[in-house]
């Protein structure tokens, strides 16, 4: 289980995380859900390894993960499928997994699975990502993240700006990894579209957990309320 305890972030003197506690169980999907600025994507930085975090406020099957960087992260099986992508431009598609196989753990996601799953991606291997669609864009940063076999997959935001049935495709990808055993944190702007693709939801508010609970009974009156800061 992927634990959170009293966690804090800060940028220089600004603190954007505030005593943030939560849990996701193997296989499990969490949707986070909140304005903008709210602290989604500070969160699944730090739960990825890329923002510090204090010791004992991240736990990994019991054992406090909470100090290292996102090579550690990929290791003991956290990989984040970052806002915006952040694909190196001048790499190809072939380039980018390679890269991800190097650098994560060894599994049931192989550059063949990938590419069986995204078979749109074979006739691009020798591509540039600069050359993409937005849509073929994010399927590579997903590709590169479930190439890293990870036990927890953090996604922010991987709808953004795709057109519909680029999403459909997106989130389809999502579903099979889920149906293999993944647990998923998501970050979608999309409240609706967050709940119904998780099982449990997060309500965050500049910095603090604010609602919580299942997503099948979540009421949508209150999760509006607890994103627009609605006393
Ligand atoms: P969005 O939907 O806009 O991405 P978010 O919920 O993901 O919002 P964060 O990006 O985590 O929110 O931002 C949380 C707070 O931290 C905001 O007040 C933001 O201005 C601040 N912040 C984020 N990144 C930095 C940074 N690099 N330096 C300083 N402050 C930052």
């Amino acid at each position: 289980m992927l634990q959170v305890e009293q966690l804090d972030a800060h940028y220089g003197l600004f603190q954007a995380l505030f005593g943030v506690s939560l849990r996701v169980e193997p296989g499990q999907t969490l949707a986070l859900i909140g304005s903008n600025g709210a602290g989604k994507t500070t969160l699944l930085r730090t739960l990825a390894g890329a923002l510090s975090a204090r010791p004992d406020s991240i736990c990994l099957d019991g054992q406090d993960i909470s100090v290292g960087h996102e090579l550690d992260r990929l290791r003991q099986g956290i990989a984040l499928v970052p806002e915006g992508r952040r694909l190196f431009p001048s790499l190809t598609v072939r380039e980018h997994l390679a890269l991800a196989q190097r650098n994560g753990r060894p599994g049931a996601w192989t550059p063949e699975r990938v590419l069986d799953e995204m078979p749109v991606l074979r006739d691009l291997l020798a591509r540039p990502a600069t050359a993409m669609s937005g849509g073929q864009q994010q399927l590579v940063a997903i590709a590169r993240a479930l190439l890293c076999n990870p036990r927890y997959l953090l996604c922010d935001e991987v709808s953004l700006g795709l057109s519909p049935l680029a999403v459909e495709e997106v989130y389809r990808l999502l579903r099979q990894a889920s149906q293999s055993g993944m647990a998923l944190v998501l970050v979608e702007q999309n409240v609706r579209r967050a709940l119904n693709a998780s099982d449990r939801y997060v309500c965050l508010q500049k910095g603090r957990v604010v609602l919580e609970g299942e997503s099948l009974q979540a009421n949508h009156h209150d999760v509006a309320a607890a994103y627009f800061g609605v006393e």
